[in-house]
């Protein structure tokens, strides 16, 4: 990377150069005084490389280094030397430059933290000093990352035909979906943009123009309560295709997959399994099962509702799980799991276990309401064997299901199950249309309102719309939902009715989603697609918890930017010109 202020990098030199003379600039990481010799750690995006400075033969130098500190910018110019103490673990350990003559290019102040792998610093603080945090390795080694995965990403969709279209930022409001950010207009007073949520109707109506197979990595904006994995803004690898159908798509993307995880972790997958979205609720109580480990959910109301036990008797769900290998659990880990599952967090009222003992007898917290016949129906039922420890819910449904959830991924990190580096990738099929929401007593979809019903179920969508199933899919990876799509609606009529069966009246209908509808009539293909979240692929990819650690600049968990300290008060003569006063 030579410039015309260096001619090599902090990270580039080796004994091979020995004797060269050359020009480095960059941060001091560190400067260490031994004896008669000063040693400095100059560091670049590239690595770092040792600078020597002997008192004897260099006092001059040594004097106009003294004042010298952390994170100042410097060009050096010297000869590479061998190290006579080699550090073997880095490419730069074994040598050294000779420094000749130093040009502080930029003072700086002593940072708040350290800029180490391992900094002092809290999350805070680094994120109000975004930029130094930047210059410490574990945060710019996931920028360098990102970049090369969306290289790649381009690549493989441009070698196969897809072309990347840019659409509007500044969109309008729409109800469906989450909450919108928006953008107050200046020239139409009282009228407002809204900032896109993904750009779904755009990509449709780019079908409906006939380019066929478009992609974009694109920024997108939800504004809603966040979690650790969540940010306002995130960036969506947003994509649609013509004339396919759900396999096609299954297909296609499970070659970006393959290829994304033999490029950037020399990993060969394989075929990646699919269950329906049915399955994945019945056996793993989630749409996005962490599948690096059995441990499936056994339904018990058979083998346990003919006692004497109401808990068991007036529930709507018994649920269990095996836990291979914890029969010996002490009554102080049972306790922790009852809690476990008692937090709020959670939510539920207990728990019961069965202890399968080495020696065949049946230990349990009912065994005041089952007997060892009882005991042995439900191991045999969930095929648990002496040594192996049952745990079972009980109540609602999907409420259950969600709670045995949480409980078997707590036991599968326990245990150890949930390794870092092996990777088990699902796509969870054939999700329900519409789900019915309590509160405001009426169905939402559950993808969003331009998935198709599958063409076998359209017929019940005014009849049965709670039955009606959608080729809808997600791509889950160890248990975290990496991207989601479906066909889509591609008839004005049909769209029509989906609308209808939302809530919507035909003028609400036509007022929001007028524009699609009209592009309808003009020759629309059939089409569907997908999105994957770009930033949650990258974690995904590198075992991280959270998306932030992939993002250059990101939001707090209250959705500020701690650096700019947005959102911030804008002044009344602004309010005035957008018709806000
Ligand atoms: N636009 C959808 C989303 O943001 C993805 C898709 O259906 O293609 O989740």
């Amino acid at each position: 990377m030579k410039t015309s202020l260096r001619t090599h990098t902090c990270g580039e030199l080796t004994a091979n150069n020995i004797g060269e003379k050359v020009t480095l600039c960059g941060w001091i990481q560190k400067i260490r005084k031994l004896g008669g010799m000063t040693f400095i750690d100059l560091r670049d995006r590239y690595g770092i490389t040792q600078l020597a400075f002997n008192a004897e033969t260099n006092p001059d130098l040594c004097k106009q280094i003294e004042p010298f500190g952390r994170e100042w910018v410097i060009q050096v110019t010297g000869t590479v030397a061998e190290r006579y103490s080699k550090n073997k673990n880095i490419p730069t350990g074994d040598i050294e430059i000779l420094a000749e003559k130093i040009t502080v290019l930029n003072e700086s102040l002593t940072p708040p933290f350290t800029i180490e792998d391992e900094s002092d610093g809290g999350d805070e603080l680094r994120m109000k000093f975004r930029y130094l945090d930047l210059r410490r390795n574990p945060v710019k080694n996931n920028l360098l990352f990102r970049h090369k995965l969306g290289i790649a990403i381009r690549n493989y969709m441009n070698n196969i035909g897809f072309v990347e279209i840019e659409t509007p930022m500044l969109v309008n409001s729409t109800p469906e979906g989450a909450r919108d950010f928006v953008v107050p207009s200046r020239l139409s007073h009282g009228e407002f943009y809204a900032l896109p949520q993904s750009p779904q109707t755009f990509k449709q109506l780019l079908m409906v123009s006939g380019f066929d197979r478009y992609f974009q990595i694109v920024k997108c904006f939800r504004d809603e309560d966040l979690r650790a994995d969540r940010q306002p803004e995130f960036t969506q690898i947003d994509c649609e295709m013509s004339f396919i159908t759900q396999e096609d798509i299954l297909q296609t993307f499970e070659g970006l997959i393959k290829y994304i995880f033999k490029e950037i972790k020399g990993i060969d997958i394989e075929p990646i399994e699919r269950i329906t979205w049915h399955d994945a609720m019945k056996y793993y109580g989630s749409d996005k099962p962490d599948a690096r480990f059995g441990m499936r959910f056994v339904e018990l109301n058979n083998v346990l509702q003919h006692k004497d036990f109401k808990v068991f008797n007036e529930a709507e769900l018994v649920v269990g799980i095996v836990a291979k290998g914890c029969a010996h659990y002490s009554r102080k880990q049972l306790d922790e799991l009852t809690n476990f599952v008692k937090r709020p967090q959670v939510g539920a009222t207990g728990l019961v276990y069965i202890q399968c003992q080495e020696d065949g007898h049946f230990k349990s917290s009912v065994d005041k309401f089952y007997d060892q016949n009882d005991l042995q129906a439900v191991a045999k039922e969930c095929g648990a064997e002496a040594g192996d420890l049952i745990l079972i819910m009980a109540g609602p449904r999907m409420k259950t299901q969600t709670q045995l959830c949480q409980l078997r991924l707590e036991m599968g990190s326990r245990l150890g199950l949930r390794k870092a580096g092996e990777y088990k990738l699902l796509w969870v099929v054939d999700f329900p249309l519409l789900e019915w929401d309590e509160e405001t007593q009426r169905y939402y979809a559950m993808h969003h309102p331009f998935t198709a019903p599958k063409p076998e179920h359209e017929a019940m969508l005014e009849s049965d719309p709670g039955h009606v199933n959608a080729n809808a899919y997600d791509l889950v990876i160890n248990g975290t939902e990496v991207g989601g799509g479906s066909i889509r609606i591609h008839d004005k009529e049909l769209q029509k009715r989906m609308f209808k069966a939302l809530g919507f009246t035909e003028e609400e209908a036509q007022k929001q989603f007028g524009f699609l509808m009209n592009a309808f009539q003009y020759g629309a293909p059939p089409h569907g697609g997908l999105a994957f979240g770009f930033d949650r692929m990258c974690s995904v990819l590198c075992d991280a918890d959270t998306i932030r650690d992939f993002i250059a600049f990101p939001k707090n968990n209250a959705a500020r930017d701690m650096m700019l300290g947005a959102p911030t008060p804008i002044s009344d003569a602004q309010l005035k010109e957008l018709g806000l006063k």
